[in-house]
């Protein structure tokens, strides 16, 4: 075995604006669980650092799995992009199968809408193992053309993935809005899809994690690590240390200062959540979610408690005060969008709105395994518009790849060291 002389790398930065305004998951649940800091040096099998939806998931799989784990979040656990997002479950990538076949060939394309898909599948685990639906439900998917030169693009997309297997149907515009309600060119209805509350999920899996003998550290700030061939130690903000077999690295999009080579681009997304509508749940008893093929796009899904969670608007992240101060302007605008997407509903009015950050890979596709310059390490960084579902996927692949029988040939196509590819 290669000896390595111990290294160390920082990662204390500012924290990063990964939101503002009221978002709604924490508004709704409170806060379902404390976690203290960390007040006294620990020693485990494997240190997970970040405590949102991705590390809760980790330590949910690794325990699971028989490992001892203690969980690291400089924030209270779920408080970053977690709390903030509108967790529709998507087995579509950010990047059409059609362009992300032109970029990674057919077979590894169709391998990754594949995987998003079953990533829905092990949300669902997750919330029957933690004993609590979350809100979890399956739904189909619309992905909308809202402009008519938008229309034979989405054919071919349809084609494409029902040659892959996948099941879609055609929807022309009257199809859409008799099924829907919804107004829009045409659309692929796609069976698989789902929605979550990502804030309960991310709670429970970590007390779920803790009745398993994990401990979870809130407000505690992995600050630097040594890396050495037989373990992994990481200082906290508190001048106390983890000693671990193992560490991943589950810190969302405050990555940087370990891979700050990582070709990501941050962007800032607009959302609000309107007051319960009367009659939505009837009206769309099995929930719906449904995202245009537009550029700036709007999602959006129906929620459990009869409302409407909606996205979009999005821009490049620059300024937080700038984004702070557009907010009430983009909320608004997010919401005339839908009275004319939902023409058929009344009484749609603003509950919360919120904006946050998000990360977009060049082609679309997460980053999770492990790193040439970080032995004993693995990352589980779920950037792009399927956030939730890596997350699920990157717990399996990180736990398959640290616990046996080693991470499977799909990880390939996440892995971190890859080739930067733009599709077209
Ligand atoms: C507006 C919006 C809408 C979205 N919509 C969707 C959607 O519809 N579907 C979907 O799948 N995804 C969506 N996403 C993306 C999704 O929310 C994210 O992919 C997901 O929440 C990331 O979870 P995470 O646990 O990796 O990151 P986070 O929730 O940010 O958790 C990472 C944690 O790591 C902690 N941390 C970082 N550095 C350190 C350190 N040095 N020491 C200790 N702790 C540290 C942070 O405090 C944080 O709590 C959306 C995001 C936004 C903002």
């Amino acid at each position: 075995m290669t000896s390595l002389a111990p290294s160390t790398a920082g990662t204390k930065a500012h924290l990063m604006d990964l939101h503002d305004g009221t978002p709604f998951w924490p508004r709704r649940d409170g806060l379902p669980a404390v976690h203290n800091p960390l007040r006294a040096n620990e020693t485990c099998d494997v240190v997970v650092i970040g405590g949102g939806i991705t590390g809760s998931l980790v330590a949910l799989e690794l325990t699971k799995r028989g490992a001892d784990v203690v969980v690291l979040d400089r924030r209270d656990a779920g408080g970053g992009s977690t709390s903030a997002s509108t967790a529709m479950l998507q087995y579509e990538i950010d990047e059409l199968l059609i362009d992300l076949t032109k970029a990674i060939g057919g077979e590894q394309a169709e391998t990754a809408y594949r995987e998003c898909g079953r990533g829905i599948d092990l949300v669902e685990r997750a919330t029957q193992e933690v004993g609590h639906m979350c809100g979890f439900r399956r739904s189909p998917s619309l992905f909308m053309a809202v402009k008519a030169g938008d229309v034979h693009t989405l054919e071919q997309e349809l084609s494409a993935r029902a040659d892959a297997g996948f099941d879609v149907k055609w929807l022309n515009a009257d199809e859409l809005r008799s099924r829907w309600d919804l107004v829009g060119q045409a659309a692929i209805e796609s069976a698989a899809g789902g929605s979550i509350d990502p804030y309960l999920l991310c709670h429970h899996a970590l007390v779920q994690a803790t009745k398993r003998g994990s401990r979870v550290y809130g407000r505690s700030e992995a600050v630097a690590f040594e890396f050495t061939s037989r373990r992994v130690t990481v200082h906290t903000s508190r001048d106390v240390t983890v000693r671990a077999k193992y560490a991943v690295f589950a810190t969302g999009y405050e990555v940087n200062q370990l891979l700050p080579e990582l070709p990501i681009a941050l962007h800032s997304s607009f959302a609000l959540v309107t007051q319960p509508i009367a009659n939505l749940g009837q009206r769309y008893p099995n929930g719906m979610l449904f995202w245009d093929y537009a550029d700036p796009y709007i999602y959006g899904r129906t929620t459990d408690d009869s409302r409407l969670l909606i996205g979009g608007n999005d821009e490049p992240y620059r300024d937080p005060l700038r984004r702070r101060r557009a907010l009430p302007t983009k909320a608004r605008a997010l919401l005339a969008t839908i009275e004319r997407r939902l023409p058929n509903l009344s009484d749609v009015e603003l509950g919360y709105s919120w904006c946050g950050t998000f990360a977009e890979t060049p082609d679309g596709l997460a980053y999770l395994g492990g790193h040439s310059r970080y032995p004993r390490c693995q990352f589980a960084l779920g950037f792009g518009g399927n956030g939730i579902t890596y997350s699920a996927l990157g717990a399996q692949y990180i736990a398959d790849a640290l616990l046996g029988p080693g991470a499977p040939p799909e990880q390939h196509i996440f892995r971190l060291e890859r080739p930067i590819v733009k599709p077209s």
